[in-house]
Parts: structure tokens; sequence; C-alpha cells
């Protein structure tokens, strides 16, 4: 464990606990237009608790963390997206060694996605978080690793989810009704990578 590791895991969540609390409302409202309301709230409350663990949490090396983080977020955001993100964060913390490269974080980033498509039947296309999470994992596999350019992707692409008729999710009984609506779990994907990228910016 390094002190500078631990520093990095404690502002990554911060930022990325602030940014979802900043945007509860925001997250809440797109869910009442094509869910049920929920979105902000159960976000909310997950983060919460994964800044409540947080001093148990950052000590431990990336592995361990982030599937610590994935587990916290499968117990306490709940919905369809608490497993799917929690999915995510422990795949990720599967995948990774100790010390990773850039390199490994892709790869991880990528048995991540696949994960979180095995576990709700999704596909890129069906007005989901995936419609943010693939396009960004693609850029950087493209070899684009700028972090600007990572957060003006997820960006478009999370706008990129209005005209979308959903597929998956509580959305997906609206038909055609959904389409015009920005995806909740999208923009939530967007605002934690930006989130993300605002960190890394200061460390790189
Ligand atoms: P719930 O829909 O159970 O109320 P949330 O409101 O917290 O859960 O989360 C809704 C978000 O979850 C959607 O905006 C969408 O991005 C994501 N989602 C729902 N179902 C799926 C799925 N099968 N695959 C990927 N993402 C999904
Ligand atoms: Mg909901």
């Amino acid at each position: 464990m390094t002190e500078q590791g631990v520093a990095l895991r404690k502002a990554l969540v911060a930022a990325t606990a602030k940014t979802i609390l900043e945007h509860a409302e925001e997250l809440t409202a797109l869910d009442q237009a094509i869910g049920d309301g929920d979105h902000g709230i159960n976000m909310k409350r997950g983060f919460e608790a994964v800044v409540a663990d947080l001093d148990a949490l950052a000590p431990k090396p990336w592995p361990d963390f982030l599937k610590g983080v994935g587990m916290t977020l499968v117990m306490k955001v709940g919905g369809a997206s608490g497993p799917l993100f929690g999915t995510f964060f422990m795949t990720l913390g599967k995948e990774l060694p100790i010390g990773p490269t850039a390199d490994d974080v892709i790869r991880a980033l990528r048995a991540a996605i696949v994960a979180v498509q095995a576990r709700g039947k999704a596909e890129p296309g069906h007005k989901t978080l995936l419609d943010v999470l693939v396009p960004v994992v693609e850029q950087l596999e493209a070899g684009n690793r700028n972090l600007d350019g990572m957060v003006q992707k997820a960006h478009e692409a999370s706008e990129a989810t209005k005209p979308l008729k959903a597929i998956r999710g509580r959305a997906s009984f609206l038909g055609d009704r959904s389409i015009g609506h920005m995806d909740p779990g999208a923009r939530s994907s967007a605002l934690m990578i930006a989130a993300v990228a605002d960190v890394l910016k200061e460390v790189a």
C-alpha cells in the first residue's frame, strides 16, 4: 500500500460521490420521465455508503478496493442499476493486478462491460448505461487516452441516448414514449466518468 494510492482512491470516491450527490435531483427527474423516479435517490444512497466505508476501503490495494466499492453498490443502490454498476466495479477489481498499467485498466474496463452486458442482457443501442460505457471504452481501446476527450465522448454519448427507444429496463415499458428523453443511467455514468477524469488530470 502506498500513501499515494490511498490518497488517489479517496479522491476518486470523494469526487464521484460529490457529483452524484450534486446531480441526484437531475437523475431523479430523468428517471421520473421514463422510469420510476428513483435513480438519483438510489445512486445517492449507494455512494453515501461507499463514502461511509472509505476509511476501510481506501487502504486496500486496487483489486480489493474496487471489489469493495462494487459490493457496497450492489447492497445499497438497489434497483436495476445497483447490480449493474456493482458488477462493473467488482469485475474491474477481479481483472486488475495490484499495480495496474493504463493497458491493464483498459482491458479490465472491457471485461467489466462484458460482465454488465451479460448481467443485464443488454447491448449498446438499448438506451442504458452501456450506451455511455461502451463508446468511452472503445475510444480508449482505439488509442485515444486523452482525458478531456474521454469526458467529451461520455457527454455526447449520454446526449445520444435521447432519440433511442428503450429496449431494456423500466423505460422499455414505455415503448416509443421513451424516445426524446436521456437515459438516467447513461447520465450518471457520464457524471462519474467526468469526476474520475478530473481527479486523474490532477495526478497525471
Ligand atoms: P430501476 O430501473 O430498477 O428503477 P434505477 O432507476 O436505479 O433502477 O436505474 C435505471 C437505469 O438502469 C436505466 O436508466 C438504465 O441505464 C439502467 N438499466 C436498466 N436495466 C438495464 C439493463 N438490463 N442493462 C443495462 N442497464 C440497465
Ligand atoms: Mg428507477
